[in-house]
């Protein structure tokens, strides 16, 4: 099904999904664009039987059945494709993301249900990013997200510093922010702050010509080893701009992130790199029209998802 929604308001972009039927059809034509191909392991084959239902097919060549959700994160799933569409427009309709209570509640499904494809639906849009090295400009910037120690119940709070970890930072995870000047932003988990880890997870991301903006901080020491061109800022002595040397812009993307987690009334720390990934994909599909980011993520939701899969992706980038 070839539509064009672009001139739809997003209020009425639900009523075209409302068919089962046309959410089948609008998957394969975003997954395949007009050219089948067998999903099932080794096939390949684009010979296909259609169904008179307009949703199964069956291959010509090894003779078993699939749908344009076989081999997506949709499959095997006990929701309807037109929920899950529903699911993926009230998620990039909302500009600071949505939590699954309140998801649940304007869905009518129960929270748990909400939480569970939002979370497979945060997995995907982590696929977006192609993994290709960042170029031109990039600001790179190191911000610890998680709770506070003054928040904790009394009876939960860390008075002393303990094995030197400073309470206000026993539950933090740190994020290491790669941003392309009018690009794309690129957000990891860091397992720490040392200068070989920012210096390595730099180099696994960014190409070696780019020019380097950074703060003054001692995890870039390693950094010029690797980059030719490099400037910094000295937020110490309040310098903020160094002529055209500036990392704002990659700051403002934690202000971004925090109005973002305060959309969900708690984020569990095994699963806040998926928040981020989030947050991140939106900040990057923040100037699309609403059919281009609905395609985006629908896009990426091609490869099977384990449980497991959640855990680990994206998590530990040095
Ligand atoms: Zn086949």
């Amino acid at each position: 099904m070839t539509i064009d929604l672009s001139k739809i308001s997003e209020s009425n972009f639900t009523d075209y999904f409302k068919n089962e039927v046309d959410c089948h059809q609008y998957l394969a034509a975003q997954r395949w664009q007009g050219y089948m191909i067998c999903p099932h392991k080794g096939c390949n084959s684009d010979r296909v039987w259609v169904f008179k239902d307009g949703i199964r097919y069956k291959c010509c060549k090894c003779k078993r059945k699939y749908k344009a959700t076989t081999g997506t994160i949709f499959e095997s799933s006990k929701m309807r494709l037109s929920e899950w569409f529903r699911v993926i427009i009230k998620l990039i309709e909302h500009p600071n993301g949505i939590a699954s209570t309140t998801l649940g509640r304007n869905l009518r499904i129960t929270q748990k249900t909400a939480w569970f494809m939002t979370t497979r639906l945060r997995y995907a849009m982590a696929q977006i990013d192609d993994g290709q090295p960042l170029t031109g400009i990039v600001q790179i910037d190191q911000g610890h997200l998680g709770g506070l120690n003054k928040n904790r119940h009394f009876d939960k709070k860390i008075k002393y510093i303990q094995n030197n970890i400073d309470p206000n930072y026993k539950d933090k995870l740190i994020f290491q922010a790669m941003l392309e000047e009018n690009g794309k932003i690129r957000v990891l988990e860091i397992p720490n702050e040392e200068a070989l880890t920012i210096h390595d997870c730099t180099i696994q991301n960014v190409d070696r010509n780019a020019l380097l903006y950074t703060d003054s901080s001692t995890g870039y020491n390693l950094m010029h080893y690797a980059f030719k061109n490099m400037e910094s800022v000295n937020h110490k002595a309040k310098q903020y701009m160094n002529g055209n040397c500036t990392t704002n812009s990659v700051e403002g993307f934690w202000s971004y992130v925090k109005r973002h987690e305060t959309s969900h009334i708690w984020i569990s720390k095994k699963y806040r790199h998926l928040y981020m990934q989030e947050a991140s994909a939106r900040y990057n599909m923040r100037q699309m029209h609403f059919q281009a980011k609905f395609d985006t993520v629908l896009k990426a939701t091609t490869g099977r998802l384990m449980y497991k899969d959640l855990k680990g992706q994206h998590r530990i980038a040095a």
